[in-house]
């Protein structure tokens, strides 16, 4: 498989050299130059087929010969080595869990899968590789935790001050070791600005290898699809899911169109977003406007400007007739969601986490004129994360659990940065 640049004024490369450079020379986005299909066979073998095995019959096209197979097979058994429950929450809404990895969020599995891979890649070369990414909240922390010891790798995250969770914050900060937080006076698009502007910077890049960890690396993004497919293994209705996807960077749910696009029965996407409404409002209208993020209770979501976006628009031939009649896009306000927090748990004692109540919200409403159909929510976080947020909303503490109570009594280290290129650049070239 060759991927090429989405702003095509870079050379076409595989899945090795995507990966090691994350975003391309011309500071495009890789994409796959062809979207393999799902063998009928492992369609029909999907129920019965155990989820390494399927992850490694899914990425295997999308990896090639960059990897050996047995080497790629491990891979896979140690990136899905956890649960991905699909949990009914009411008669017409079931929950897709994405939480029980080590982080307690989805990005679990694109930071394992990556830091594998990119461990893999460096034992192949004597220079350490620098990942260098921007975080709103939960990459920073699954980044950190798929990368820590990884020899020949280090890892540089960038994340706004005061804007992430105090158990977001000690995920990403309280390693040590390979592991490097710079603590940005400003919001997630600065991070990420900061972090694209390096990539372009040939001083930076000719004096670290550089790669990124953010969803516009193929090696993250790409195995994120298997969460549509654990989910169809699971679903216990004949006619397929209508998905909704809590969406910021909207790597999850392109990860999903392209499951689609491969073959995988989908009725329809529901793409939630919180007041950061920009392909939502694409959805509606057909323009695409950047704005500037704003703060919400679904902090990870808080992207004004998706990376993604070129991806979905790629997919389909940049067709808004085509993406809209597969994708309906919801805007849900911070009372919208607070509100669906307390009643489903109210009355189901399901407790949804801030991201997953968008989603909830969106869907419940696609779905109200439609009672036929069913719908699958992807809860991409545990609502421990975000305790300020759900604890006064159903009145009793959640319980933290005992891997995070540990790390919650490491110190914190973070090195303050001012949200200007010129800062980061010093910082990267003393390294
Ligand atoms: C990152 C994140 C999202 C948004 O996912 P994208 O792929 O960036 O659209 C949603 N919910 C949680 C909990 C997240 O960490």
């Amino acid at each position: 498989m060759q991927y090429y640049s989405l702003k095509h004024q870079a050379p076409r490369v595989d899945f090795r050299a995507a990966t090691i450079a994350g975003q391309a020379p011309d500071s495009g986005l890789y994409f796959p130059e062809t979207v393999p299909r799902f063998a009928p066979e492992l369609l029909q073998s999907l129920k019965t087929l155990p989820k390494a095995e399927l992850a490694f019959q899914v990425m295997q096209p999308y990896v090639g010969t960059t990897i050996p197979a047995a080497e790629l097979a491990r891979i896979c058994a140690d990136t899905v080595d956890f649960p991905f429950p699909v949990v009914p929450v009411t008669a017409q809404i079931a929950a897709l869990e994405l939480f029980h990895g080590p982080t307690l969020a989805f990005k679990d599995v694109g930071a394992r899968f990556m830091s594998r891979c990119l461990g893999y890649f460096s034992r192949q070369q004597t220079k350490t590789i620098t990942v260098l990414v921007a975080t709103s909240g939960d990459t920073g922390g699954a980044v950190a935790n798929g990368f820590l010891g990884v020899e020949g790798v280090e890892v540089v995250i960038l994340y706004p001050a005061g804007k992430v969770s105090p158990v977001q914050e000690q995920q990403l900060t309280a390693l040590g070791q390979n592991i490097t937080a710079l603590e940005v006076q400003g919001d997630f698009d600065d991070c990420q600005q900061l972090v694209k502007q390096a990539f372009t910077d040939a001083a930076v890049t000719s004096h670290l290898t550089l790669t990124s960890a953010n969803s516009i690396n193929v090696a993250r993004w790409l195995p994120q699809q298997l969460y549509y497919l654990y989910a169809w293994q699971q679903w216990p209705h004949p006619e397929p899911p209508v998905v909704a996807v809590p969406s910021g960077n909207f790597g999850n749910l392109c990860a999903g169109l392209l499951a689609y696009a491969s073959g995988l029965p989908v009725a329809h996407f529901v793409a939630a977003c919180n007041a950061n409404d920009s392909v939502a409002s694409y959805l509606r209208t057909g323009d695409f406007a950047a704005k500037a993020a704003v703060a919400t209770i679904s902090n990870a979501m808080d992207v004004g400007n998706p990376s993604n976006f070129t991806r979905i628009l790629e997919l389909f031939a940049q067709s808004h007739a085509t993406i809209s009649s597969l994708i309906s896009g919801y805007t849900v306000t911070d009372a919208a969601t607070s509100a669906t927090i307390r009643q489903v748990h109210q009355q189901t004692g399901y407790l949804l986490d801030p991201h997953g109540a968008v989603a909830f919200h969106a869907l419940a409403d696609y779905l109200q004129t439609r009672p036929g159909q069913h719908g699958l929510l992807l809860e991409t976080a545990h609502p421990v994360k975000f305790p300020d947020v759900v604890e006064p909303l159903i009145d009793q503490p959640v319980a933290l659990p005992e891997s995070l109570a540990d790390l919650m009594r490491q110190p914190k280290r973070s090195i303050p940065l001012a949200p200007r290129y010129e800062e980061l650049r010093e910082y990267l070239l003393s390294r």
